[in-house]
Formats: structure tokens, sequence, C-alpha cells
């Protein structure tokens, strides 16, 4: 052996890098082995973190004092809160990065964790020991003996690209596939599988005609993603937005025979909620233009990515294709699109910790699990990197109740259900989406991440005193005991029903805002902005917080009930025509079953169950319990 270590993470990317680094805060020993030092912490499709779903991810991970939040807080160019106007539950913080700016920021976070060590090299083969991983063997002979491994292999498991007709083995455009790796996984009986994904072709910013496009500005002031965060200093640049044309559409149109993903030559799946400009016009033919929006990589990059184009159509029609949208007439494309298609294994071969179940102290994260995208990449690579520092130390796995995190939600869904395309994240898989927000991440689980060990000391601090001071100003709001007349004094109504109402009572409704209460509780004028916010937010939700713990109580008594055999699904109002599509093709015979079906979400589940409740009060009593 040449070496030995507690953990051996392989790959570089989301996964690994959140993966060391969550396994070093725990005090292993930890190897990240990666093809390339110089790509670790690449994006490899578009250059920003988060949005809906996301966004709660990194919230999530920045509160178990993960490292994405924190990088892109010193890379962020363009943030954005999407549906600011809708509740809290459902808004998803996002921001663009400075590419190079990211992966920067990602290495520096790693050379701060001592016990790291980063090695350049190809793991071809897992070594096993009385039948368990024990060790990692590269391609050049080097040999390195471990208590657990994370692999986290990303899109390169015998991956191919495809531009057009034209194919080519890679696990991303410039870098080589994973062969030798994804026999040695072949060989260990895991179910693989295929998926695809895509990206589209990058533009020279200073050849698009920017005089008639629209531009968007991010938000003034940026919100940063990481608690740790006091100011995003970068400057901030706007985003621009244009549309594809009946042109662009005929020209895609015309090119479908010759595109990758249309012509039969890919078999994976790819990424319904993520599709390429192909998939968007034959599955929306009814609609003449989609929105593209032109985001710069960098400060000092001209290169920008026209999000929304994502195509593997051959490079020709790719270029007619772009010279037919408003602004991009003349643009100069500096890398064409290309789709690619990767090995990845099925994530029910899991446990909840993120280890094989057939292969202990082997470890799985990120895009080879089947999902897409940074975010769920980096959360898992975090539960896989605690979970196996903890199996080198000998302790059992930490799991993350869905109830709790999206992070619980998304790993539950991926062992549990399994994937059938590329599985990304949205609030609405959530069933506590009221309780699971993006601004109380910390608050649900930096105790946790504080009692797993994988919190350090300044975050543990900061988020002590936070405690301290949401608790102090909660306190003042209970022991108000405001009148009708009281309420009335500060300008406000409420029932005159002579009930004396405390500070979250009064608050529940959303008309009367925490600084309003100052006159009755002068204590509150010292109340920061976050944590008025916050307790606003509480009281605002409690109502329906309580309502949400009853369906779920309902629903779990509900798993028995009974869905009739002779049930038309395919014509069902209430259900995405995804899911009527799956219940139609699957027929389960309980909500028990349907719960399990992948995709499922909470409230169709919910909408079900009070079918299956209606069938069986009208079956002449018949027992619709399933055994
Ligand atoms: P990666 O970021 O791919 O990292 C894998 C790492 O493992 C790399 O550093 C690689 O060098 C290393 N590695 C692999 N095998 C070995 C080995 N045997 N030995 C040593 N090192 C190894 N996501 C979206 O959300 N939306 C999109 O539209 C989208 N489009 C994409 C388009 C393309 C063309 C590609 C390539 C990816 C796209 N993604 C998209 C996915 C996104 O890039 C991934 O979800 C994310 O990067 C996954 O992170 P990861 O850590 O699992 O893997």
């Amino acid at each position: 052996m040449d070496e030995s270590f507690d953990v051996v993470v392989v790959g570089g990317g989301h996964a690994g890098t959140e993966a060391a680094a969550a396994a070093t805060r725990l005090g292993a020993r930890v190897a990240l082995i990666t093809h390339r030092l110089d790509t670790i912490g690449v994006m490899s499709c578009n250059p920003a973190i988060g949005g809906l779903g996301k966004g709660h991810l990194v919230r999530e991970i920045d509160a178990l004092d993960g490292i994405m939040g924190r990088a892109i807080d010193r890379s962020g160019i363009h943030f954005k809160v999407l549906n600011r106007s809708k509740g809290p539950a459902v808004r998803g913080p996002r921001a663009q990065a400075d590419r190079a700016l990211y992966r920067k920021a990602i290495r520096q976070l790693l050379e701060q964790q001592d016990r790291l060590v980063l090695i350049e090299g190809e793991v071809a083969d897992v070594s096993v020991d009385r039948a368990r991983a024990s060790g990692v063997v590269l391609s050049d002979g080097r040999r390195f003996a471990c208590g657990a491994i994370v692999l986290t292999t990303g899109t390169f498991l015998r991956g191919m690209i495809h531009v057009g007709q034209r194919r080519e083995p890679g696990g991303r455009i410039g870098d080589a596939p994973a062969l030798a790796l994804a026999d040695r996984l072949q060989s260990l009986n895991l179910r693989l599988g295929r998926l695809k994904t895509g990206t589209p072709p990058r533009l020279d910013g200073r050849s698009i005609d920017w005089a008639g496009i629209e531009m968007q500005p991010g938000d003034s002031p940026p919100e940063p993603f990481s608690t740790l965060t006091e100011a995003i200093t970068l400057p901030q640049i706007a985003c621009g937005i244009t549309r594809t044309t009946v042109m662009t559409h005929a020209i895609v149109e015309a090119g479908l025979p010759h595109s990758a993903m249309y012509s039969g030559s890919i078999q994976g799946r790819g990424p319904r909620y993520c599709p390429s400009i192909e998939d968007k016009i034959v599955r929306f033919g009814d609609r003449d233009s989609h929105q593209i929006f032109l985001e710069p990589e960098g400060l000092e990059d001209d290169t920008v990515y026209p999000n929304g184009l994502s195509t593997s159509l051959p490079e020709n029609i790719q270029a007619r294709m772009i010279a037919s949208i408003p602004g991009l007439e003349k643009a100069r494309i500096l890398r064409h699109g290309y789709a690619i298609e990767y090995d990845f294994v099925d994530p029910r071969e899991l446990e909840p910790s993120l280890e094989l179940r057939n292969l202990p102290g082997l470890f799985l994260a990120g895009q080879i699990n089947g999902t897409t995208g940074y975010e769920e990449a980096a959360a898992q690579g975090l539960v896989a990197g605690i979970n196996a520092a903890r199996r080198a130390g000998g302790s059992d796995g930490a799991v993350f109740p869905r109830t709790e995190s999206y992070i619980g939600v998304m790993i539950d869904d991926l062992t549990r259900r399994g994937v059938s395309e590329p599985y990304r994240m949205f609030t609405s898989r959530a069933e506590f989406r009221l309780t699971l927000r993006a601004d109380n991440a910390d608050f649900r689980l930096t105790d946790r991440g504080i009692a797993l060990g994988c919190v350090g000391a300044t975050r543990s601090r900061h988020f002590q005193d936070k405690k301290r001071i949401l608790n102090r100003f909660a306190a003042v709001l209970r022991d108000i005991a405001a009148t009708p007349q009281d309420v009335a004094a500060i300008g406000k109504s409420v029932n005159a029903d002579g009930m004396r109402r405390d500070g979250f009572r009064l608050m529940a409704s959303g008309e009367i805002r925490l600084r309003e209460l100052v006159p009755l509780a002068p204590a509150l004028a010292d109340c920061p902005d976050w944590a008025a916010e916050s307790l606003e937010t509480e009281a605002r939700y409690s109502v329906y917080l309580a309502r949400q713990r009853e369906d779920i109580a309902r629903l779990e008594r509900d798993r028995g009930l009974l869905l009739p055999d002779e049930l038309d699904y395919r014509e069902m109002g209430g259900l995405s025509a995804e899911l009527r599509g799956k219940l139609h093709a699957i027929r389960p015979r309980s909500i028990a079953e349907a719960a399990d079906i992948e995709g499922m979400t909470p409230s169709a589940l919910v909408f079900l169950a009070a079918l299956a409740r209606r069938l069986s009060s009208g079956s002449r009593g018949e027992d619709s319990h399933a055994a």
C-alpha cells in the first residue's frame, strides 16, 4: 500500500468536495482522489447555484457547515430569490457564479481543512477484503487502503458525448470517461442503468447585440446563502433575456432527425425538468416562443451561457438556431452544445446512509445515484462523507429523516423509490414544506450537525448566538397579552371578543408586523430584521403547520386504503400527466403502494386517499383496507 486513510473520496465534483470536507470535519484523515486537481469544483453545465428546491438544499448544506453556500457567496455575481412574492416555504435562493471564482473558492475551502490530502489520478478498482470495501487502486498502480470509500464519479462512468450523429467517449467535454471503474462496479453485481443530460452552446458575449436585449438585475442587496456570510462583496451584473422565434422552432424541428436525442442514438433517459430545446419544441408544440436567459459566466470572462438552449443538434444546425434568436444574429459560438450519456447505479442498492447494502464501506453520492444538479450532488456528498467517517470510526450510519430536511426527502425518495430519469429537487416533493423552509434550515439542522460532530466551532458559536436572540424575542412576543382595545390603540383591529392575544396570535393573519407591536412590548424595538422576519413567518404558518401535521397523520392512517383495479387514471383531473401515466402503468393496489411510485407527490397522495375513501364508503361496507 502506498498510504492508508480513514476515508478515500473518489471525484472532485460537487459531491466529492462536500464529502471530503464533511469527513474531515468529523476528524477523519481523508484522501480526495480525482482525475485532475485543476478541475476540482468545476461546474460542468450552468454557472449557477440554487433555485426552487435546490436553494433549500444549499441552505441545509450550510446549516451542517458544508462548503457550497460559502463558495457561492464568495463567487456569486447575480443573486435572486425566486418566488419572492410567494410564501416563504417555496422561495428559492439562487445565484449565478463567476465560474473561475467558484472553483477557486471551493479549492480554498478544501485547502483550509486539516487532514485532507488531494491526489491526482484515476481510480480503476475498489479492493474488497472480507466482504468490505478496503481500498482503491489507481490506473498507474498506486494503492490506497482505507476504512471507507465514497464514489462520486458524476457523468464519467462510461460517459459518451453526442453532438448530432457524432459520438466520442468522454466524462464531460475535454475529460476522459471512467471505464475501468464502471466495469468494476458491474462486477460487483450492482444494478446499473443509463441516463443522459445536455448542455447549451457557449457564446462570445462581445458578439451579442445587447442593445436590443432586456436586462434583468439581481436583488439589491443580494441575500447570501450562508449564515456565516455578512455581505456579498463582489460586483453584481445583470443578465439578458431574449426568446426563441418561429424561425428557431422551424430550424430545430427540421433538425430533429439529426439530433442525438431524437434520432435514437441515445438510449438513456434525460431530465424532463431540464429539457433540451428539441424536447421543448416537441413537447410544447403549441408554443411559438421560449424564454432564453443570457448569463455571463464571469466578471472577466466574455463567455455567455444561453440558459434554455441545451441541445445535441449537429454544429451547423446549432449555428443556424442561434442566429435565429433576437440579439444573437451575429453571436459567435465558442463551444457547441452536446449531450452526454452515462452509467448510474440504481439508488435502491443503497442504505439511507448512502452505503451500499451489499458492500459495507462503499458509499455512493451525486450523479452516480441517478440525480442531476450540483446541489443534489453536494447534499448527498455531505451525507456520504459524514457516514463514511462514522463507518471508518466504527459508528452506525446517521440518517436524515424526510420530516426534517430536503436532504432527507431526497435520500428517502432515491433509496426507496429509485429513479427512471435524472432526479432533481422540487419543493413539491416534500410533505412538510411549511416546516422545511430555506429560511429556517439552521434551526432545523445545526444542532443535529453539532451532535454529529460535523459543525465547526465558528458556526456553532454563531448559531448559539442566533438562537439566544430568537428565543429572547419569542419570549417577549409570548408575554404580550393584548386586548382588542390595546390592538385598536396601535391602529389595527381584531375580533372584539374580549380575548387577550399574545404576539404570535396577533401576527398570525399576516396583517400585523412585529415592528407594529413595539408600543405593546418596547423590547421588540431591538429585534434584528432577520429575527423579526423569522418570528413573523413562524406566527403566520402556525395554523397551517398544525393542519399539515393532521394531514400527514391522516395519510399514515390511510396507507392501507385500497385503490380498485378498474380505476381509469388516464383522464383523472387533479393529477399531473406524469403521475397519471405511472398510475395507469403500475396500478397500485393500495395507497401504500402508490406512495412508493417514483415521482409521487404528497398532494397527489392526499388526492388518491380522498378518492379511495370516497369509493370505499360507496362499496357497501366491504373491507376496504389492504391486509
Ligand atoms: P461531477 O461534478 O461530474 O464530478 C465528478 C468528478 O469525479 C470529476 O471531478 C471527475 O474527474 C471525477 N472522477 C470520475 N471518475 C473518476 C475516477 N475513476 N477516478 C478519479 N476521478 C474520477 N445539472 C443540472 O442540474 N442541470 C443541467 O442542465 C445539467 N446539464 C449537464 C450537462 C452536462 C453536459 C454535464 C456533464 C452535466 C450536467 N449537469 C446538469 C449535471 C451536473 O454537472 C452534475 O449534476 C453535477 O456536476 C454532479 O456532481 P457530481 O459531484 O456527482 O459529479
